[in-house]
């Protein structure tokens, strides 16, 4: 009711072109420059990075990490579901370290992974976690970001039986995407795919 009031008196614009009704809307998320350079390998059988992170959707990213505009996880999980060959197992998150989270109220890389799963009709798998918090990774060089998240995942619980989907908002260099999927495996979680909102150019 407090949401729908909110809604009435502050309407949602989106953030691409300024039409109300959605922080981000369809036109603006098939306009969206797609991400054409060559998959990274990550140890996964397949990676789908949906987007450039530039203009829109990097603001709409923004949006999502940094100002509590949950919503968005939605329109970003329809996205990279259009992208899916197949289905899967369960979905999960790549956690993102503790201190965000705590600071943050939400982990935006989760809102997205369970709104995957649910329009998937599969389940959502919490079982990856952060060993230990690492530091942020922006200034540092491909081979610092490499030593920096070694063995910084772990994995609890039952592995699902069949291939699983790991998602994540934004990856660079994908140095924190390939140690989660090295604990991954690790834990006997052999078949695993990956799904990105949109990667950044390295420095
Ligand atoms: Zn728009």
């Amino acid at each position: 009711m407090f949401e729908r009031l909110l809604q009435w008196v502050f309407p949602d614009e989106c953030v691409g072109c300024g039409m109300r009704g959605a922080l981000l809307c369809a036109g603006c998320l098939a306009a969206a420059p797609p991400y054409t350079d060559p998959m990274p390998c990550l140890g996964a059988h397949q990676v789908f990075i949906r987007y450039e992170y530039i203009d829109t959707i990097r603001a709409a990213l923004l949006l999502l990490k940094y100002c509590g505009k949950r919503r968005i996880a939605q329109a970003f999980a329809d996205a990279l579901v259009s992208m899916l060959p197949t289905t899967y197992a369960a979905v999960i998150a790549l956690p993102a370290a503790p201190l965000r989270i705590s600071q943050r109220g939400y982990d935006q890389a989760v809102l997205v992974a369970q709104a995957v799963a649910r329009r998937l009709g599969v389940r959502y798998g919490s079982g990856l976690f952060r060993t230990r918090d690492t530091t942020a990774q922006a200034h540092l060089t491909r081979a610092q970001r490499a030593a920096n998240v070694a063995g910084a995942f772990g994995w609890q619980g039952a592995v699902p039986n069949g291939r699983v989907l790991l998602v994540d908002d934004i990856c660079t260099t994908g140095a924190t995407l390939r140690e989660a999927i090295h604990a991954l495996h690790a834990a006997g979680i052999q078949d695993v795919d990956v799904a990105v909102i949109a990667r950044g150019k390295t420095n």
